[in-house]
């Protein structure tokens, strides 16, 4: 019987998973199929149960339940428990397993496809909602120089770095949350927009001066060229939008399930062919 997965969010109809675990199943002769599921916003948990009911495998989660998805998580992988968020569920008799795959997502882009390495940068990370979170560890796994964490409301960014304050010593000048217009006169080499802000049109109020010569600067919002990463370009940026973190983080899920890791360069095409269509 073909293996089932699925998406769960709310809205989830705009989600390119299914699109991208398509392509990964094509490639590497994977028997699975991989739905949408719209999940009522107080129903998380049922949709879920229901779903492994029926047979399903696994799951990824997205907004607005990776919280909840987190709490069901019996067993968490390393980067999920520090994150406070989980993006894969994976059913393992009656355990439900959870994982946060974003932040080997953004490192993987940036390591492996933009062949930068994130080891002795200067890292700028904009904005400290679930995305923030889910990156924070892994980014700094890879041993950057500095870390600091920006955002509009300022209590946020202290809890965040507060949250992974065990793991500062991986940064030599350490890891700090500062206001935006505290940025003034520091340079940074990896420029994270992890804020919503690219959406709507607007970007976060980073000061002119704070890109480095030859620094990238990445935007996860994706298949769209933001302020941020237009602002990014003036400044004599190298950029790249959010759409090689959103087919790595699937590749990771894919693994976790299905134990072969697939090759993500199809996928990627796909999807900006698509979007230029
Ligand atoms: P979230 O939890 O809602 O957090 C949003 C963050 O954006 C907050 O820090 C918020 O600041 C900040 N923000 C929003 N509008 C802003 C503005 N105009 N100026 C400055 N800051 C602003 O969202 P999230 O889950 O962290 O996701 C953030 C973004 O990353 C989303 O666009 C999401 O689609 C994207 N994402 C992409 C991938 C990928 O694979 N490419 C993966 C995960 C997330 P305050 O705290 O001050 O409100």
């Amino acid at each position: 019987m073909t293996d089932q997965y699925a998406v769960v969010g709310n809205p989830v109809e705009h989600s390119l998973s299914p699109e991208i675990h398509a392509e990964f199943a094509r490639v590497t002769g994977q028997d699975m199929a991989y739905d949408r599921i719209v999940a009522p916003l107080d129903g998380f948990r049922e949709t879920v149960l229901k779903f492994r009911q029926a047979g399903g495998k696994g799951l990824n989660v997205t907004l607005p339940f990776k919280h909840e998805a987190w709490e069901l998580a019996a067993t968490r992988s390393g980067f999920a428990a520090a994150a406070g968020a989980v993006n894969t569920l994976v059913f393992r008799g009656d355990a439900v397993v959870g994982y946060n795959t974003d932040g080997i997502g953004l490192v993987r882009d940036l390591t492996r496809n933009l062949r930068l390495p994130v080891r002795g940068k200067r890292v700028l990370l904009m904005g400290a909602g679930g995305a923030s979170y889910g990156v924070m560890e892994p980014i700094l796994r890879e041993q950057p120089q500095l870390v600091v964490v920006a955002n509009r409301t300022l209590d946020k960014a202290v809890a965040l770095v507060e949250r992974f304050a065990s793991l500062r010593s991986c940064a030599p000048d350490g890891v700090s949350a500062r206001p935006y217009e505290a940025l003034a006169g520091a340079t940074f080499d990896i420029l994270v927009n992890a804020t919503s802000a690219g959406l709507t049109g607007a970007m976060p109020p980073v000061p002119e001066g704070v890109v480095a010569p030859g620094a990238l600067a990445y935007d996860m919002v994706y298949a769209r060229r933001t302020p941020f990463l237009e602002f990014a370009l003036r400044q004599g940026a190298r950029v790249s939008d959010g759409l090689g973190m959103l087919v790595e983080q699937a590749a990771e899920s894919f693994f976790i399930w299905r134990g072969v890791y697939p090759e993500t360069r199809s996928a990627m095409a796909l999807l900006r062919r698509r979007m230029i269509q």
